[in-house]
């Protein structure tokens, strides 16, 4: 698509590829295993969808694609490649956009090498969680930590050097020692970005079942603290900027992506259960992989985008109070905090002069704090962040 003559505002797109090998116990996205049939038929759904929404699209410039899942590293890396030419062709896709795809280490050696590096992905986010065995066989991932570290450096030898790795602390039976190992792998590999997550134990999972039988003990939070607490000194040392509160990133690595999520700017969820934040409105596709084909399939030829909204997309629109408080929770979430001008220029509003009192409590409490520019979290804000922004909600 060529829109040169018109100003384009920018949009980031997420693709959800819903397939996964084996569902985690701990994993409450909306993933699946054993649904490999439906692999082509969604892939035509896809793109269907992406069609559907080229008028939209028409006057937005694409800065980051995130292909997420689910595994998108279930499918071949030249479905991948194909989907992105066809993203390419159809919408206003920035020459130098950030083209992340999320992987499993075990999936790389189904991978074709070149048509990965053909396929105009520019940053592979990879699902470690751990480099202990035993963790990882708690929670029923498909390789060891030898296994993973082996993947990540046969990427990066074919190139890949925009690399992420995710990593979960605060695990069932975790200990300091086996974190402190974990952590220092990951920064021994000198990945470009890293994102440390404490588990959540969510309902309707396996793994919160096996808690609630007594089989599992509950993650230690006070050690998830202290775990937390010492990667952010140990990721300092190693030289990686902590922008966001659980993600880190070797200087100019900075997810595009992600970043939009967290300054509220606009993004388009393509697929099933995929989110949108669209001209103040949120709204999300139907979960139901098979029940989204098959919607998409009864769309007629020409598509038309009210048809979609009724029946693909569940959605309401934001209120002026919730856009408010959706933009001090996550502004807040990136380190260097909310910019006072930026957040004006948004909302015409002046956040220190609409959040007076919670600021000031947070303030005297020691977990806010303010200069002429940004509102931030402080060094105990950040590990009590739950806490200020249920302030806000
Ligand atoms: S591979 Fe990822 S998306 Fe799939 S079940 Fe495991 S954690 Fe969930």
């Amino acid at each position: 698509m060529s829109n040169k003559c018109k100003s384009l505002s920018p949009i980031s797109l997420y693709v959800h590829i819903p397939f996964c090998k084996k569902k985690c116990n701990f994993c409450d996205f909306n993933a699946y295993e054993g649904i490999e049939e439906m692999v082509d038929d969604y892939e035509r759904a896809i793109i269907k969808e992406l069609q559907l929404w080229s008028p939209t699209l028409e006057s937005k410039e694409v800065i980051s694609i995130f292909i997420g899942g689910g595994t998108p590293s279930r499918i071949p890396a030249a479905n991948l490649k194909n989907l992105i030419k066809i993203i390419e062709e159809s919408t206003n896709l920035n020459k130098s956009a950030e083209i992340t795809a999320e992987i499993n280490p075990d999936d790389i050696p189904d991978w074709d090498i070149n048509d990965l590096q053909n396929s105009g992905i520019n940053r592979l986010s990879i699902g470690i969680q751990s480099f202990i065995d035993t963790e990882l066989d708690l929670l029923d991932r498909q390789y060891t930590g030898t296994f993973a570290e082996n993947q990540i450096q046969y990427l990066q030898s074919h190139g890949f050097k925009n690399i992420n790795l995710d990593l979960m602390f605060g695990l069932v039976n975790h200990t300091m020692g086996n974190w402190k190992h974990s952590l220092s792998k990951a920064i021994d590999l000198e990945p470009a970005h890293l994102s440390c997550y404490s588990l959540g134990v969510e309902e309707g999972t396996l793994l919160n079942y096996r808690i609630e039988k007594g089989e599992l003990p509950h993650p230690d939070d006070d050690l998830a603290a202290e775990q937390y607490e010492y990667s952010i000194k140990e990721l300092q040392n190693a030289n990686f900027i902590h922008y966001e509160i659980s993600n880190w990133a070797k200087n100019g690595h900075q997810s595009v992506h992600n970043s939009a999520y967290w300054d509220m700017s606009e993004y388009l969820g393509i697929g099933a259960g995929a989110h949108s934040f669209l001209s103040n409105k949120r709204f999300s596709n139907v979960k139901n992989p098979r029940e989204y084909i098959n919607i998409m399939n009864d769309m007629q030829a020409n598509g038309n985008q009210e048809i979609k909204m009724k029946q693909v997309v569940d959605g309401q629109d934001v209120s002026k109070n919730d856009l408010l408080n959706d933009s001090m929770i996550f502004g807040l979430r990136m380190i260097e905090g909310i910019n006072i001008e930026n957040f004006k220029i948004q909302h015409n509003k002046d956040p220190r002069i609409i959040y007076k009192n919670i600021i000031e409590k947070n303030k005297l409490n020691g977990l806010l704090t303010e200069t002429d520019s940004h509102i931030k979290l402080t060094k105990k804000g950040i590990l009590l962040s739950n806490e200020v922004f249920q302030n806000f909600i």
